[in-house]
């Protein structure tokens, strides 16, 4: 098929290079002439594992990338749009979707062929029926239904997993307005071979997205509330408290032979110091506000943004307990990226702990596998010095605080054997054992 994605970002790169993998022949659309160019020449604008390798592999064969999106549109059977929805404060912004809808829209008039219009950004239900297809009907002049399809298909996929996560799909959902949209998005992910698909109408695909975030970020805010008491109580840890309620055969299933199916913890119910990233905060943020708008008290996710709000505060609280007058102390921060397997800083939690870092007058080194350059625009007024190596990073420090759950972070236990004084190591993501490090701390301890 041919194919417009349009906005290259996260999401829509990894849609455009994973669908013209299939096979399919897909032009990429962005406003940002910069990336289209990097693009065009094989370079990934963003990091993400696999990613560049694909994108070698299809860039100039069955993947392009333009500015121009009317030419997208004309040239396509169907079109996703991958823009940023933000959330204002108040409500999502559909600035950037309509802005798409409405250039769709003008280039739907001088189309003579049928053509499917498909939101893939996380728009809260009702966006694609009540802002998307009225723009495309009123700048084309035509009927939706009868000219042109529209429909609405989530993305699911994992900013670190993103490649894996995007050809190896749990679920496929199709919104769609009818049968022959549904059939057209259907072709589409055709080459997904095996994969359950849920043909539904776009609203109810638009509140798959949210209740699977939120149900996630549900599951992280819990486990942090769980911590916390673990640490106010004292005497309990909270990874000894969590395996126990995870060996609950309802969590990991005990298959014939007494194994266990998903025997390890999974990361969302683990405590640590927040959730991050462009989605949980945003998407709970404005499932809560659409359904206040709607007259609906959303008060369990509500506490769960407030939660998370002071989790990474308590990373300082676990400093001050060691450190009580942070100023001139030396801190390696670990990890930048909200996550591992990324290079994405949006909403990190490692962004206040360094702003409180600095309010306090600490000293601070940062490292991380990735995202240094991410985080140099965002801590750009010489604070802190970042380093490009881990043991240079820890090197003299007074504290070492674990903030993304790299791989690589693994190694500390024997980095830090030989270091005198020792310092002080908080685990905020509780992934290192206790036992192996002279001077431990973390969350839910
Ligand atoms: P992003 O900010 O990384 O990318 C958006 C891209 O759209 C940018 O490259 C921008 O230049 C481009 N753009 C903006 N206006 C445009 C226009 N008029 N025409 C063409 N391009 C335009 O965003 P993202 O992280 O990829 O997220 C996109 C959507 O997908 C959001 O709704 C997000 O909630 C959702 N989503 C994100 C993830 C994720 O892990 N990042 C996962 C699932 C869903």
């Amino acid at each position: 098929m041919q194919v417009a994605v349009i906005g290259t970002g996260y999401v829509g790169l990894v849609s455009g290079v994973c669908l013209a993998e299939k096979g399919h022949s897909v032009i990429c659309v962005d406003i940002d002439a910069e990336k289209v160019d990097k693009i065009n020449n094989a370079i990934p604008p963003i990091y993400e594992r696999g990613l560049e390798t694909l994108l070698k592999k299809n860039a100039g064969t069955n993947l392009e990338a333009i500015t121009d999106l009317k030419k997208a549109i004309l040239e396509s059977d169907i079109s996703l749009i991958a823009v940023g929805t933000p959330f204002d404060g108040n409500s999502i912004d559909l600035t950037y979707i309509e802005e798409v809808a409405r250039q769709i829209g003008e280039a739907l008039k001088e189309k003579t062929d049928y053509h499917v219009v498909v939101t893939k950004s996380t728009v809260v239900p009702g966006t694609t029926e009540e802002t998307v297809l009225p723009l495309l009907e009123e700048y084309s002049g035509k009927k939706a239904g009868r000219d042109f399809g529209v429909g609405m298909n989530p993305e699911f996929l994992r900013e670190g997993e993103a490649v894996d996560d995007f050809m190896f799909p749990d679920r496929i959902v199709l919104g769609g307005i009818d049968d022959k949209t549904r059939n057209v998005m259907a072709e589409l992910y055709s080459p997904f071979e095996g994969v359950d698909i849920v043909r539904t109408t776009p609203k109810t695909a638009e509140l798959i997205k949210y209740t699977a975030n939120s149900l996630l970020a549900t599951m992280i805010s819990f486990s942090n509330e769980i911590g916390n008491l673990c640490t106010a109580l004292g005497g309990i840890d909270v990874v000894d408290v969590m395996r126990g309620v995870h060996l609950d055969k309802r969590l990991t299933p005990i298959m014939e032979g007494g194994e266990r199916i998903n025997p390890s913890f999974t990361t969302y119910i683990e405590a640590g110091c927040g959730f991050g990233g462009s989605c949980f905060p945003k998407d709970v943020k404005a499932l809560v506000a659409h359904g206040k708008k709607a007259g609906l008290a959303m008060r369990l996710l509500d506490s769960v943004i407030q939660t998370n709000d002071v989790q990474p505060q308590k990373i300082i609280e676990i400093m001050k307990k060691h450190y009580p007058s942070i100023n001139g102390v030396k801190v390696a921060i670990l990890g930048l990226a909200f996550k591992p397997g990324t290079d994405d800083m949006r909403e990190s939690p490692a962004i206040p702990i360094i702003k409180g870092l600095i309010d306090e007058n600490a000293v601070i080194k940062a490292y991380d596998p990735v995202a240094k350059e991410e985080a140099m625009k965002l801590f750009n007024n010489g604070k802190i010095d970042f380093c490009d190596d881990l043991s240079l990073t820890v090197e003299g420090a007074e504290v070492v605080a674990l903030l993304t759950r790299w791989d690589e972070f693994n190694i500390l236990p024997e980095l830090l054997k030989n270091m005198d004084p020792q310092p002080l190591l908080i685990d905020g993501r509780r992934m290192l054992n206790k036992d192996d490090i002279t001077r431990y701390d973390g969350i839910g301890l």
